[in-house]
Order: C-alpha cells, then structure tokens, then sequence
C-alpha cells in the first residue's frame, strides 16, 4: 500500500496537465403522438458490447408515432459502449435489487428506476444481443424474445411474445424463438440474490420483456432483427409509426472544440498538441452524432478531469475510434 501511494505521489509531481471532460451524455428522447395511446419504453445499450441494441435504439430516435408515446434511452451504459466491453463498472442489468452508493453506476441505476416508475410504460423493452441461436441450443440468448414468466401478475407475456415472433419471423432470415427464464417460479433461485432491470420492473407492476439479436450475424441482420421486432410490439399496442421507413446511418467524424488556459483549438483530424507546463484544459465542445466522446487512452472511463504528462486521446462515437489527438507537456 505504501508503495502504490509513494508511487501516486511521484506520478503526481510529474504530471501536471490538467483535463476536464465534459459530462457523458444521458440522453431520453420522448416521442409523443398526437392522439391518446399506449406507452413504451425502450432501453438500449445497458450490456456495452450489444451494439444491435444500442445502435438500434438509437435509429429510433427518427421514429414518428401517430398515437401513444414512446420513451426511449438508447445508451443507458454509455461507459461501457465507449469502452465496448458488457459492463465497465461491473454488470449493470444486475444491480437493479440493491446497488451501493460507491458503485459508479449508482447514479444512473437509481435514475433510470425513477423514469420507469414515472413513466409508467405498458411495456418495457430492453434490447441485448446474445450470443448463439435460442432456436438452436436452449443455452443460447441469441435472436430471441426473452420473457420471465408465461404469466406474471395480470401479464401474459407467452401471448405477446408469440404475436411478435409469429409476425417478426415472416421477414427474417435468422429466426427468433422464445425464452423462458422462469425467474420467479424456478425453485433454485427462489431467493434471488439480484434482479435484473426486467424482472425488477415486473415487480414494479410495469410489464418488461428483452429481445435479443444475435452476436454471431452481421451487423445490418442484428439491426434489422431489433427493427422488426419493435416494429411488431409497436403493432400489438396498436401504435402508428414511420418505424418501417428508418434506416441505420454511419455516423459522421466528430469534431472537438478544446482549451488549453486561453486558446481555443478545433480538432478535426489525428494531430499533436505540445501544452505549457501546468496547463489547464478543458473540452469544450464535442461535435458529433450521438454517441459521440473522447477517451485518453489508459484513462479511467469514470473520471471526469485528471493529471497526466502525455495521453493520446481517441475521438469515438460509441466503439468506434474515428482518429486520435495526443497532448504532451512541453519539456521546459
Ligand atoms: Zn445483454
């Protein structure tokens, strides 16, 4: 222990650039209708490796309904979509039982509770990618409509399921079926140590079920097997949309505006900045498609300002690394 302080405080002596991040975004897009009708509410990216759930959560963003309303929050783990990896703080589908305020999800977990809860959806809809063929290997979660129970409380969520994957099936190549986790009835887990935002909200009264493209087909298929799926609840609660017409677009180059103490500097491509000892910087501005960030290479994804000497920094939007800037303290 001594040792990592001693090694801390020598890091610190040499490091004097300063960094401040801008706040990571929280985005919640509300649809409305005109006329009076049901409401969903759609969650994308809580596993930050399913990029068909994130990316077709966020394609909905251009969705127009008729009636009814649609909440949707297509990045809830943003962290972990920047860093592409299923959870950067741990697994955030399990933390909706009980979550310590020290978790670094803490503060997103407990809002995302409050939205629901205000909220009040007729449905849940929590979009994952999976890995294989439910219809395949019953181990699998891949291309399937995951459900808790084939009834719980007044919801029968078998019947809905099957009118999804009846009709959704119709116009896919890889065939989704439907999955059972039996989370309340299946007497090896009666004292469940965690609940998952699905099951969660089922306890909240408000009806939740998953849908899973698979991670083993490319990418426009994972699209296109979220899009009919939705498309297909969207039809069950009776809701008009334009969901037919959206299509996946690649996002564009970000471009970040920042300031080292009082000049400002526009960054649109892979350069080399050299900073007067003791800078202060700051990012002003990101440019960009939703999704859009920039990460210091080997910096932790929590912090929001920190020290160093010399860091390359990658402009991304989600997983994808669009170029790199590197800031470096100048020698004297
Ligand atoms: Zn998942």
């Amino acid at each position: 222990m001594r040792f990592f302080i001693f090694f801390f405080l020598i890091i610190l002596s040499y490091a004097k650039l300063y960094m401040e991040l801008p706040e990571k975004p929280f985005e919640i897009i509300d649809i409305k209708g005109e006329k009076p009708g049901k409401k969903i509410l759609i969650i994308g990216g809580i596993h930050g490796n399913e990029i068909g759930g994130y990316k077709s959560a966020d394609i909905l963003r251009n969705l127009k309904i008729k009636n009814g309303e649609i909440l949707l929050i297509p990045r809830i783990n943003f962290t972990a979509i920047l860093a592409n990896v299923r959870g950067y703080n741990g697994d955030m589908n399990q933390k909706f039982k009980y979550i310590s305020l020290k978790d670094k999800d803490y503060i997103i977990v407990t809002k995302l509770k409050k939205i629901i809860k205000k909220f009040q959806p007729d449905l849940l809809l929590s979009l994952h990618d999976g890995y294989g063929f439910v219809s395949k290997n019953k181990n699998a979660w891949g291309q399937a409509i995951i459900i808790d129970e084939v009834k719980y409380k007044n919801f029968n969520l078998l019947k809905e399921a099957k009118y999804v994957q009846k009709l959704t099936n119709k116009n896919l190549k890889y065939k989704v079926a439907i999955k059972n986790t039996k989370t309340f009835s299946n007497p090896r887990d009666i004292n469940k140590k965690v609940y998952m935002l699905t099951d969660w909200a089922l306890r909240q009264n408000i009806k939740a079920i998953s849908i899973e493209a698979s991670k083993n087909i490319p990418f426009n298929e994972k699209i296109k097997t979220h899009l009919e799926m939705i498309k297909n609840f969207l039809n069950y609660y009776k809701i008009k949309s334009n969901i037919n017409n959206l299509k996946y677009i690649s996002p564009t180059k970000p471009q970040i505006v920042l300031k080292i103490n009082n000049k400002t500097y526009n960054i649109k491509n892979s350069q080399a900045i050299i900073a007067p000892r003791n800078s202060k910087i700051k990012i002003l501005k990101i440019i960009g498609p939703a999704g859009s960030y920039v990460v210091g290479q080997g910096i932790n994804l929590n912090w929001k300002s920190f020290y160093f000497k010399n860091v390359k920094f990658n402009v991304k939007v989600d997983n994808k690394t669009f170029y790199s800037f590197r800031i470096k303290e100048a020698n004297k």
